[in-house]
């Protein structure tokens, strides 16, 4: 079945013709999507590792969440923050107590982390300005997310950037010690580098960036744009750290695919965000707010945490055994459904290979192979993706 007029070609031609050219794209035009599945214009089925670049964190067209932006659509699609509604309040509550503090919502993950940064900056003493930052970090295109990204190609010709950036090391205490000072206001870090090619921090890492922010009186912000909503086996990666940070940014997953950000700060923090100081026109809207409240429900009533964590476990057990036949596989990290294989030889190649084969991952970081799969995968699905990337491994030339 394809609901698509046109073909796939020509709806590339309509690009070539008229939107910016910013973006690598496949070749194909996407039409339909069902859980991890999806059709292209002409018919054809994918599985997808690497569904929405981790915003479908339930798939495709999840149904609960269908049936909730079906059902406000015909209530209210648009309301401002200058009003209340109740799904605003609802999946604040709902997020709040699966992780701490309240709440503030935007539209994406870039300006999850600008508010982030100001509420930081306003809660300090004056003259704490300074965000520590740390290498092969990705946080967002918008300029003071970009700044936060420690990667020098994120930067090339569009500067200058902004000030009071600095940067550390992924995994290097003595480094953050020595860059934090009476000017920093904030360290700012993903519990699990995603962007960057699936780094995980040493056990010890992110309970000394806690006691490092709070002997020099600073905050600590996760970036849990990529590893919330149970991405990594649990509501939040900063669960497994032992340590909670004092501002949490979301966005991705967080309404199963509809356009949403937002932060979570600690009761303490919260109020800093003071009257007239921060706003988004979008933010917290009736649509967004209940995709997101039907997502959470989904992940719950579905048994989706333990079922990532199972999934997790397939995937690992699958890699780590090819990984011990293909000398090209240089590491496998693995943290809940984020997986990346970290090749010898760049992973490119091996996106386009897999396609052949009808299953969509992603390359980063130019030798990493990540996937971001559906926390509702199933063992079938894992296996056959398992499958094909093997293969394409095992004939890489
Ligand atoms: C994707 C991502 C962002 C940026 O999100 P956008 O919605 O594209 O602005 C920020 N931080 C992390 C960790 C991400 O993975």
């Amino acid at each position: 079945m394809t609901i698509a007029t046109r073909s796939s070609q020509d709806t590339i031609a309509l690009f070539e013709k008229y939107v910016i050219p910013n973006y690598r794209r496949s070749p194909v035009c996407l039409v339909r999507g069902e859980g991890s599945q999806v059709w292209d214009a002409e018919g054809r089925r994918y599985l997808d590792l690497f569904p929405g670049w981790g915003c479908n964190i339930l798939g495709y067209c999840p149904p609960r969440v269908v049936e909730a932006i079906r059902e406000q659509a015909t209530r209210l699609i648009h309301v401002p923050n200058t009003w209340y509604i109740e799904a605003q309040g609802e999946f604040a509550e709902i997020l709040s107590t699966r992780a701490f503090g309240k709440a503030f919502f935007c539209n994406s993950g870039a300006e999850a982390i600008e508010a982030a940064i100001k509420l930081a900056r306003l809660h300090t003493p004056e003259g704490r300005h300074k965000i520590v930052s740390f290498h092969n970090s990705f946080h967002g295109r918008t300029y003071a997310a970009v700044t936060a990204t420690a990667q020098p190609k994120y930067h090339e010709g569009i500067g200058p950037m902004m000030a009071g950036f600095r940067y550390a090391p992924f995994n290097d205490l003595d480094a953050v010690e020595s860059l934090v000072d009476e000017e920093t206001a904030a360290i700012l870090i993903e519990p699990v580098q995603g962007e960057g090619g699936i780094n995980i921090p040493d056990e010890d890492f992110l309970p000394g960036l806690r006691k490092i922010a709070d002997e020099a009186g600073c905050l600590l912000i996760f970036d849990e744009v990529q590893t919330g909503m149970g991405r990594t086996g649990t509501w939040f990666a900063f669960q497994q750290a032992g340590v909670r940070p004092d501002i949490m940014t979301m966005a991705k997953g967080l309404a199963g695919g509809v356009a949403c950000g937002g932060i979570l700060a600690s009761e303490e923090v919260a109020p800093s965000l003071r009257l007239g100081m921060h706003a988004s026109t979008f933010g917290g809207n009736p649509l967004a707010m209940a995709a997101g409240i039907a997502t959470a429900r989904t992940i719950e009533e579905d048994g989706l945490l333990e079922n990532c964590r199972e999934m997790s476990a397939r995937f690992r057990g699958r890699f780590e055994k090819l990984k011990d036949e293909l000398p090209i596989i240089a590491e496998v990290r693995v943290k809940g459904l984020m997986v990346g294989l970290e090749l010898t030889v760049p992973a490119m190649p091996v996106v386009g290979k897999c396609m052949e084969r009808g299953v969509l991952v992603n390359a980063t970081h130019d030798t990493v192979v990540r996937h971001l799969p559906a926390l509702s995968i199933t063992a079938e699905e894992v296996d056959e993706g398992a499958h094909a990337i093997a293969e394409v491994l095992r004939n890489y030339v």
